[in-house]
């Protein structure tokens, strides 16, 4: 995924157009830079407000850092984008609430020559977004999908079949259907060729949806999912997109009487890092946070400067609009055996880690 690690890409790319190509020219040093983070679904986007805080300043720049509160969010995230626009950011860093609602806003800051970076998430149907930087999301989904295969033949004690259910992420957010895809790759031929039964027979993405990535609502649905299918039949794994709602599905299956199944999660949070660590939760993905500001606030100080945004994908993110040049990071995958190696550098996760050594 990194054969195009070094290649850079003019701002805007063919489809840039209007005022918005003066960014390239550079701005000043100490200009206000926009960052929109959503709603606080997970750990991830807590850590990234400070850490966004901290390393903008240090870089000399002025930090604007809003969350979108947790009620009337795209509304509330739309407000404050357009503000910094208003406000005069040369740069606005934006991880969607809902990548598909914000076209409008993007393309304000695009007329007032306001550079937009994705970050995390995709913005969808504009071509008025000029970057993006995330953890490679269909690496996610692959990791997830293997992680689940490993922890079966590991920990389900029978040979195969194994019964399994699926989760994916909330339908608002671009990076649910790329985990989901990413994972069903691996998954798929499984479920084909019989190793994997998908008791429920819910394999579409429609059915297996987390709206807003609610903890109670995946508790919700493996709760209902437990009383229609599972009377007799043993639950043995569970794909799960991400840590808060793999500790959902986790507290479903065990209100309900059941051995814990292998169950795959992402974000290295602090609870299923313990989780993995008890042997309860199988996996995790590391996808540190500090990594991912640090590149996107790179991508600020080149803008700053002028210079050319280091980008390595220019194929992968097509947004309905145009391909979004990106940068993204490879994300680890984290058992219990792996977690001491693959946080050797997150040093609260590794601290954690060997407490239980
Ligand atoms: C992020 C995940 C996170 C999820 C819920 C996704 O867009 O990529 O890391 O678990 O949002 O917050």
């Amino acid at each position: 995924a990194f054969a195009l690690t070094g290649c850079s890409s003019e701002r805007g790319g063919d489809t840039g157009s209007g005022s918005g190509d003066e960014a390239t020219k550079g701005f000043a040093a100490d200009a206000t830079i926009g960052v929109a983070l959503p709603d606080k679904t997970s750990e991830n986007w807590v850590l990234a407000g400070q850490l966004f805080t901290d390393g903008l300043e240090k870089a000399g720049f002025k930090a604007d850092v809003q969350y979108a509160p947790a009620s009337n969010t795209v509304a509330e995230q739309q407000n404050q984008i357009q503000a910094m626009v208003t406000g005069g950011a040369k740069v606005i860093i934006i991880g969607a609430k809902d990548g598909k609602q914000l076209t409008t806003q993007v393309e304000a800051a695009r007329d007032a020559g306001v550079a937009v970076i994705a970050y995390d998430r995709l913005i969808e149907n504009t071509d008025a977004v000029d970057y993006y930087v995330a953890f490679d999301n269909f690496e996610v989904g692959k990791l997830q999908g293997q992680a689940l295969l490993d922890g079966l033949a590991e920990r389900a004690g029978h040979e195969a079949p194994y019964n399994i259910e699926l989760f994916s992420g909330s339908p608002d957010d671009a990076n649910s259907a790329v985990f989901f895809n990413g994972a069903m790759e691996v998954l798929q031929p499984k479920i084909d060729d019989g190793t994997l039964n998908v008791v429920s027979g819910q394999t579409e993405i429609s059915q297996t949806a987390t709206e807003g990535w609610k903890p109670e609502n995946a508790q919700r649905r493996m709760d209902s999912i437990l009383t229609s299918t599972y009377g007799s039949e043993t639950l043995d794994g569970v794909l799960s997109p991400n840590d808060t709602l793999a500790r959902a599905i986790i507290t479903s299956v065990q209100g309900a009487g059941k051995p814990v199944p292998v169950v795959t999660g992402q974000d290295s949070e602090v609870e299923s890092v313990k989780s993995i660590m008890e042997g309860v939760q199988y996996s995790t993905i590391n996808k540190d946070t500090t990594l991912l500001v640090e590149q996107a606030i790179k991508m600020v100080g080149q803008l700053q400067k002028g210079d050319e945004v280091d980008v390595n994908d220019t194929d992968q993110y097509d947004n309905g609009k145009k391909v979004v040049p990106a940068y993204l990071l490879p994300p680890v995958i984290v058992t219990k055996e792996n977690a001491a190696e693959a946080y050797a550098n997150v040093p609260s996760l590794l601290e954690i880690v060997k407490s239980y050594q």
